[in-house]
Order: structure tokens, then C-alpha cells, then sequence
């Protein structure tokens, strides 16, 4: 059993690994469910079990996120069994993710029992040769399709809408991607957008390719070139950009990801699952490190790493987490926190920063869009500070 309070705000994060083949860039840990099929019961029978035994010393979880990998490759029963366990329709949020290959109305029956009150699809791009360079398994007819069935659950069950998108592709122009976050927006009316720069990660089919001169991708200055537009968009087109990838509409903020980078407590079940969880002064992780079929086949709880978190890396994770949003660091909430004036920590990095990069008042150290944009720098100038 894992060890976690049971007193204040818990989420809870559910990793589903199976996916339909593997994009080009990803980096994340999945397998491809033709070749795992055999696993999928036994992976959702013990999920179950231990959602249960964490459920049975708490009266709910405050939100519920299920992420992959692809959740839509486990069906709606399936997906039920999980969220009744964790009694979903007691939490705050619960968004699932689905990619349009696999979302139809099968699932439309979680909306109905308010089981999930959030679809989360990863649509990435409008165009089909855009879609084949980086892997994925839907065409613009899959997108289009599932965009229509996901307005038509918020429409039918008031459920909220979230979609991503990835820009700086190869062969993709400005153009291109604004047409692309135009047709979402037009079809979908979604008043939540994640929008995702590519990274080249190692060891990735991208990465190779790169590599072999194959696959060109833009700089540092053509990538602030590009992010500059689009976020101008979304900024024309109503939305407010609290995330360093997250733009939202009338408020409609995701509770989860808050909960992330707030460094609230949440439980990470599932394999390659990862748990954040704080009590006091004490701080640990939990790292989920078995594969899918070694989850799926060994007793429950086996397979978590436990890590204590010292004070200088919670410190490190709590700026890095909160400066990502447009709330930015609370100095107040801060000192409370970890008995420590951010001011005085801090006076010599910020010095070194460029004014244009935040702002700094006397409750509130918040970065700026400039800010947001070269904000690797800014956390490695106060992670240098820390230590
Ligand atoms: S669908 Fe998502 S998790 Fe699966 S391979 Fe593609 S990017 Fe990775």
C-alpha cells in the first residue's frame, strides 16, 4: 500500500499505456495495444483493485485525470469500472483523454452517468501530410469526426472540452497552424486549448531522423517566432494564456493540471505512473516502474519506487511548477510553505534577469509572455540559486 494523507485535497492520475503505434516524437512510455492485448484485463482488474484500496481511507479525490498512452483503448465498461472505483462522480473534474482515432459514442455513456465532466483530445494537427510526418495514427477525416462527437457530448451532457495542438512541425507554416486552431475552435467551440511546441526528444523515431538530416526542424529563434504568433491568436481570439501550453476561455482553467503545478498532493497509479505527495515538511515521490505486462501480472502496490523529496528539491520543483502559470510564485503562500523569504533567496538571480521577463511586486513574482518563452533559462538561474 502506498502511504499518502487522507485529510485535505487528493487527485488522483490514472496512466492507461496502451497506445494505437507509437508517434514519431514521443518519448512517453506506451506500447501498442495489437501487440498487448492480452494484457489490457489484467491491467484494468488490478488498476481497479488498488484505486479501491487508496479510495477505502478517503471520502473522494478532488479531481481524476486518465492519461496515456490512450485511454480509448480500454472500452467504456472498461473505463467504468475505474471511475466508479474511484467514485468519480464525487470529485470535482474528471477528463479523460481520447485521441480521435478510437473516441466514438460508445463512451458517450460515462458523460451521461457523470462519470467524466472533461474530454481531453489530442488532435495535434488538421493536415493530413503533417499528420503522417509525425506518426499519428488519425487522418483529418478521424479529427474531424471525433471533434463533432466530442460538441455534441458538450452539448448533450455539459461536459467540458479540451484539444491540443503542436506547432513548429516540419513543413508547417504560421498559416498553416492558425488555419488549423481556427477549424478546432469553429467546430468544436472548446474554450480550452493545450498548445505544444516539437521537441526532439532522444531516442525517439524523430530524433533518428533529425539525425540522418531526413527531417529538418526549426531553431530557438524560429521556434519564439512562431509560438509569438499563435499566442497572439489565442490572445485575439479571447483566450487567456495561464499556462506556459495552456490557454483557456471563460475561465475554464483545467483543475487537474492546476493541481500539478501548484504541487498539490495527487496519487500517480498505474504503469510509469508518478506521485507527488507532501505532509508538513515531508515530501515524497512515488514512481510507478514496472511495464505494462509485468503491472498487469504482479500483485498490487508492487513496483512503486518511494523517494524523499530534501528541502532544496522541493523548493526547486515548487518554483519550477509555478512559475509555468500566469499566477505565478505567491511570496506569502511561499514563506508559508517552506519558512523562507523569496525575496531574499532569490534577489541575486532575479537581478540577473531580463526586465522584460517579469514582474516582480511586493506579493507577486510572475514571469511574462517574454518570460514564458525562454523560461528553461530562468528556472536553471534560480535552481543555481537554491544550490
Ligand atoms: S498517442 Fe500520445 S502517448 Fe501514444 S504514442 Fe502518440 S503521442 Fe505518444
Amino acid at each position: 500500500m502506498l502511504s499518502f494523507p487522507t485529510d485535505g485535497n487528493l487527485s488522483l492520475y490514472l496512466h492507461i499505456p496502451f497506445c494505437t503505434t507509437c508517434c514519431s516524437y514521443c518519448a512517453f512510455y506506451s506500447e501498442p495495444v495489437d501487440a498487448t492485448k492480452a494484457y489490457l484485463q489484467p491491467y484494468v482488474d488490478r488498476l481497479e483493485k488498488e484505486i479501491r484500496a487508496c479510495k477505502a481511507h478517503l471520502d473522494r479525490f478532488f479531481t481524476i485525470f486518465i492519461g496515456g498512452g490512450n485511454p480509448g483503448s480500454l472500452t467504456a465498461d472498461q473505463l467504468r469500472r475505474l471511475l466508479v472505483a474511484a467514485k468519480a462522480d464525487a470529485s470535482d473534474e474528471v477528463t479523460i483523454e481520447m485521441n480521435p482515432e478510437t473516441f466514438d459514442e460508445t463512451y458517450f455513456s460515462l458523460f451521461a452517468e457523470g462519470l467524466v465532466t472533461r474530454l481531453s483530445m489530442g488532435i495535434q494537427s488538421m493536415d493530413d501530410p503533417t499528420l503522417i510526418r509525425l506518426g499519428r495514427n488519425a487522418r483529418r477525416e478521424d479529427n474531424l469526426r471525433s471533434i463533432a462527437l466530442a460538441r455534441q457530448a458538450r452539448l448533450q451532457y455539459g461536459i467540458e472540452l479540451s484539444f491540443d495542438l503542436m506547432v513548429c512541425l516540419p513543413g508547417q507554416t504560421v498559416d498553416l497552424a492558425i488555419a488549423d486552431l481556427h477549424e478546432i475552435l469553429m467546430l468544436s467551440e472548446s474554450d480550452h486549448i493545450s498548445l505544444y511546441c516539437l521537441t526532439v526528444e532522444e531516442g525517439t523515431e524523430l530524433a533518428l531522423q533529425v539525425g540522418l538530416g531526413n527531417t529538418t526542424v526549426l531553431d530557438e529563434d524560429g521556434q519564439e517566432d512562431f509560438l509569438q504568433k499563435m499566442w497572439s491568436e489565442l490572445r485575439r481570439l479571447g483566450f487567456e494564456h495561464y499556462e506556459v501550453s495552456n490557454f483557456c476561455r471563460n475561465g475554464k482553467k483545467s483543475k487537474h493540471n492546476q493541481v500539478y503545478w501548484r504541487l498539490d498532493n495527487y496519487l500517480g497509479l498505474g504503469s510509469s505512473a508518478a506521485s507527488t505527495l507532501t505532509e508538513g515538511s515531508l515530501a515524497r515521490h512515488y514512481t510507478q516502474n514496472q511495464s505494462l505486462q509485468e503491472f498487469a501480472l504482479s500483485q498490487c502496490f508492487s513496483g512503486y519506487e518511494e523517494e524523499h523529496v530534501d528541502a532544496n528539491q522541493q523548493i526547486e520543483e515548487y518554483v519550477m511548477m509555478a512559475l509555468r502559470t500566469n499566477a505565478g510564485i505567491d511570496k506569502q503562500v511561499f514563506a508559508a510553505r517552506y519558512q523562507k523569504d523569496f525575496d531574499c533567496l532569490f534577489a541575486s538571480a532575479i537581478s540577473s534577469l531580463d526586465s522584460s521577463w517579469y514582474s516582480d511586486t511586493i506579493q507577486f513574482f510572475v514571469l511574462t509572455e517574454y518570460g514564458f518563452m525562454v523560461i528553461d533559462e530562468i528556472l536553471l538561474r534560480l535552481a543555481l540559486e537554491i544550490s
